[in-house]
This record gives C-alpha cells, sequence and structure tokens, in this order.
C-alpha cells in the first residue's frame, strides 16, 4: 500500500460540500450513524485513554447508530443500534469547521480533523503516541475488505493519483472486527436512561461537554470483549474529560464562532497559527521536509 496524501487530506476533511458527486459511504445500509460526521476515525479504548490523559478529552466525540424499528433501544422517540438491549457507540475525534484547501481548491470552510493543519494539511499528532491506528493504517482496512478507499474518492473527482500501490498489508492493528471489537473499540453505554435528551443533541449537532465526556467515562471504564464497564474508571475519565481545557478544543470553538458558512471562501478567516499554534498546538514540518526525507 502506497499514497500521495500531499495537498490532500481526503480522509481527515468532510469534503461533501465541494465534491462533485454524492459521497454517502458511511451511510448507506441500515445503520446510519446518527450524527453527520464524516469519515469518523474509530479510537480504541486505549486510545481514548491516552487522549483523556493528555488532557485532550475534549476532542472526543461518541457515533451512534439508528436501528430498524424493534431491532434497538429506544431513546428520544428514535431507534438506537444497541448490544444486549443498551445502546452501542465508537468514540471518535472531532470536526470543527476549518479553513482549508485540499485538492487545488481554494481555502474554503469545510469540517476537518481538530488535529489537522489547515496550511500543510498534515497531521499535529503524526509520529506521536496519539496517532491513532486507524488514521496510520488508512486506507488499509479498505484495502483489507475490499471498500472502496477515500483515496480513490478524491482520485474520481479531482484527477491525479492518489492510491500509488492497492496491495493490502499484511499486518493491521486497527482491523478490529465482530466479537473483538466490543469493548476494545465498539462500546455499550449501562445505562440509557442517563441518556434522554443527549440522542436528540448528536442529531442537531448540539451535543454538550457533559454529554460527550458520559461516553468517553464508559468508553475508558469498557472491558474488551465484555459489555462491562468500571463504574469507577468510568467516573474518574468523565471528570477528566469534564477538566479538559485543551489548545484543540479552544481552537474548535474559535474555528466554530468564525465560520461562515460550510464551502464557503475562506479568504477572510483566522490564521491558523493564530488559532492553534500559538495556543500550543504542535506545528507540522510541512512536504518539502517530508520529499527530502524520502
Ligand atoms: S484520502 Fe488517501 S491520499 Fe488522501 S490523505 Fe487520506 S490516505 Fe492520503
Ligand atoms: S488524527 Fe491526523 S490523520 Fe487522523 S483524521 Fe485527524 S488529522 Fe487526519
Amino acid at each position: 500500500m502506497r499514497v500521495d496524501c500531499e495537498g490532500c487530506a481526503g480522509c481527515c476533511i468532510d469534503w461533501r460540500p465541494v465534491s462533485p458527486v454524492t459521497l454517502d459511504h458511511e451511510r448507506r445500509g441500515p445503520r446510519a450513524p446518527l450524527d453527520d460526521t464524516y469519515n469518523l476515525v474509530p479510537l480504541t479504548r486505549d486510545e481514548v485513554r491516552e487522549f483523556v490523559d493528555a488532557g485532550l478529552g475534549d476532542v472526543l466525540t461518541p457515533r451512534l447508530w439508528e436501528a430498524e424499528p424493534g431491532e434497538g433501544i429506544e431513546i428520544d422517540g428514535i431507534e438506537v443500534a444497541s448490544i444486549s438491549g443498551k445502546p452501542a457507540f465508537f468514540v471518535g475525534l472531532r470536526k470543527p469547521p476549518k479553513p482549508v484547501a485540499p485538492f487545488g481548491i481554494e481555502r474554503t470552510w469545510l469540517h476537518a480533523c481538530v488535529f489537522l493543519d489547515p496550511e500543510t494539511l498534515q497531521c499535529r499528532i503524526h509520529e506521536t503516541d496519539l496517532y491513532p491506528d486507524e488514521c496510520a493504517e488508512y486506507p488499509g482496512h479498505n484495502l483489507v475488505l475490499d471498500q472502496e478507499a477515500e483515496c480513490e474518492r478524491v482520485e474520481r473527482a479531482y484527477g491525479g493519483e492518489r492510491l500509488l500501490d492497492d496491495t493490502p498489508p499484511a499486518d493491521q492493528q486497527g482491523l478490529l472486527l465482530g466479537p473483538h471489537a466490543l469493548g476494545a473499540k465498539l462500546f455499550v453505554h449501562p445505562d440509557p436512561e442517563r441518556l434522554d435528551g443527549v440522542v436528540k443533541r448528536i442529531r442537531t449537532r448540539e451535543l454538550t461537554a457533559a454529554d460527550r465526556a458520559e461516553f468517553v467515562g464508559v468508553a475508558v471504564g469498557s472491558h474488551p470483549g465484555s459489555t462491562e464497564v468500571d463504574d469507577e474508571r468510568a467516573r474518574e475519565a468523565r471528570e477528566r474529560t469534564l477538566e479538559a481545557d485543551s489548545w484543540a478544543g479552544r481552537a474548535f470553538d474559535t474555528w466554530t464562532e468564525a465560520v461562515t458558512a460550510l464551502g464557503n471562501v475562506a479568504a477572510d478567516a483566522p490564521n491558523p497559527a493564530d488559532v492553534e499554534v500559538a495556543r500550543g498546538a504542535p506545528e507540522t514540518p510541512g512536504w518539502d521536509a517530508i520529499r527530502k526525507d524520502s
């Protein structure tokens, strides 16, 4: 597997507003996500805990799915996918609107991963302990499962060659499927009554910090291979998530206040160096440095 990511970031950005074709690969079939995030990066339990430990719990957000009538559990009048009668969820990274210029387009307001440097379109946590397996291996899972990769969607829409070698990688750390995912990447909330109103707010992008922390806590308190949750570990992680006040969380709020409309030209957007780097975001090397090293 080999990819050309320079000037792309297609898998880190919600580029639906500038796509000439409909992008709905996450929302086909009976279990559509309740949120509208594009290409959510699902984190493992250990990764969720590491983000919390690093004071970055405020960048995490849950994903739940719709279920067919009678097949899930009803919360806020919505049938939610469940395991053993309890709502199932992932935890992923939040995507604020950012001024980005992928695929040679003008700087445009698009939802982008909280860790994406909007100027270089490189990941601010690449080559750090926090870099998620899912990102490190992308698009490896797609190649193993013979599913279209984001690189190929970008090629189709904007031309060029992104996926340079589509040989599926042999070793996939993050490919947790079926029972292996339970408690390790796919979590189960033990008490649906605590989720009144939350499911509705997921739909309307109005989740509160307390809502997000509730799911982060349960994920950290989960046991791999089981639906059990350690209450004490969950409580501690929930509280630390609520206390988090990271550069990324604060940048999220600034970008959200600055955006005009998604898909709009972002010529007058604030300077990313002021919004992110000045608050403590790690800088990225730029593509010249990458080319020199390779
Ligand atoms: S979509 Fe493919 S080519 Fe583009 S940044 Fe992601 S992995 Fe790289
Ligand atoms: S963590 Fe980095 S590689 Fe992964 S989606 Fe976010 S910016 Fe992209």
